[in-house]
């Protein structure tokens, strides 16, 4: 992972003090989801079907309303559904999204409009803003269709850029006039607004870099926030994912998360027999991991958007210092329960 600074003497593909060996795996998420959904079958995947409400009925049995009206009783209620979970609501109510001070704003290229794709071509180079707090990241991911073959991927870029709260509702104005929750999604953003974002990375990031930025069209968005839960279950209703904590995503372990607490829930039933055993057994290491990822979370947001390191002019072993100073990964992070 080059760590990549603006320099007039280095365009156009910036100055690297310091490159950080990292073993990256990138995914694209839909090929991911058409993959995992292909696995369950059609007759209990109720697609459209908003829950709407659910209710402890006893000690082992959980009543759900969904939005078309049909009730049902189950003895396990799993709320998978996200940032903005219901049943994260529901157990927690006085449990807060909190806002970070900053949006992602991303995009996508394919690789066909890039002439050029050595900077990316087997690395994920990391590129602070110059004049200001932020920084962006790009890298390939297979295309749309899960293809790796050079000539088929697209670049995946992100830009972490401040925002205040009091800018929120004009950020979140779309092209329609229309205020938008927590992302913009791609073809709405209004153009002025692009436009504004296109420039600060042509005026901040080596040109190379800035250029992927301004081809590409169709730009998104989204508001970062954090939560962290007490627990991740009350009764016979449990959170998974992003239902529980959400993290910063500068970890790259959303999905991750995801999947370890359906695995270790999993495990844990089996393992048990008694599923109020299982969920007492299962809840403790999933606070556990979620408040991990928060930390290192924070760690990265602080060395990446508010305490940068100068990279235009900072040699390569004030780098590495400072690359370790700020975030005690990978070395101090581990998954496991110590
Ligand atoms: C900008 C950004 C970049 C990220 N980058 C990465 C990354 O590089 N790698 C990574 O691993 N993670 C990343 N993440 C995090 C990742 O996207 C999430 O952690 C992951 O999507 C969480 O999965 P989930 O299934 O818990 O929730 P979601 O993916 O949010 O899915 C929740 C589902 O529940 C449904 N739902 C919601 N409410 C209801 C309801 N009442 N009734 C019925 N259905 C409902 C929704 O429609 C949705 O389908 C990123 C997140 C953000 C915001």
């Amino acid at each position: 992972m080059p760590f990549v600074g603006k320099s007039g003497e280095h365009e156009p593909l910036g100055r690297i003090p310091w490159s950080m060996p990292l073993d990256l795996q990138t995914f694209h998420w839909s090929h991911l989801w058409k993959t995992l959904r292909a696995r369950v079958p059609d007759d209990v995947y109720h697609a459209g079907q908003a829950i709407t409400g659910a209710d402890v009925l006893d000690e082992r049995t959980v009543g759900v309303r969904t939005a078309d009206g049909d009730d049902a009783e189950f003895d396990l209620l799993i709320f998978a559904d996200g940032a903005q979970s219901l049943g994260r609501r529901l157990l927690f109510p006085d449990v807060q999204l909190l806002y970070r001070g900053y949006a992602l704003w991303r995009g996508l290229l394919p690789e066909t409009s890039i002439d050029d794709t050595a900077p990316i071509d087997s690395t994920v180079p990391r590129i602070s803003h110059r004049h200001q707090p932020g920084d962006t990241v790009m890298y390939f991911i297979p295309g749309r269709d899960g293809s790796i073959e050079p000539g088929s991927r697209l670049c995946n870029w992100a830009s972490y850029v401040p925002l205040r709260e009091e800018s929120i509702p004009r950020f979140m104005t779309d092209s329609s006039g229309r205020q938008r929750e927590g992302m913009i999604p791609p073809g709405s953003m209004r153009l002025d607004e692009e436009q504004r974002l296109k420039q600060m990375a042509l005026d901040n990031l080596p040109q190379w870099y800035a250029n992927v930025i301004a081809r590409t069209e169709n730009t998104y968005a989204h508001l970062i926030y954090t939560v962290d839960v007490p627990s991740y279950y009350k009764g016979r209703m449990c959170l998974i994912g992003d239902a529980g904590a959400v993290i910063q995503p500068f970890t790259g372990s959303g999905i991750f998360k995801g999947y370890n607490n359906v695995r270790s829930l999993i495990d844990a039933l089996q393992d048990q027999g008694s599923v109020d055993r299982a969920l007492r057994q299962w809840d403790a290491m999933q606070v556990v991991i979620g408040r991990r990822l928060l930390a290192l979370g924070e760690q990265m947001e602080q060395a990446f958007i508010w305490n940068p390191i100068d990279l235009s002019t900072a040699d390569e072993k004030a780098t590495r210092e400072w690359w370790q100073s700020s975030v005690r990964f990978p070395e101090d992070f581990n998954l496991q329960r110590r």
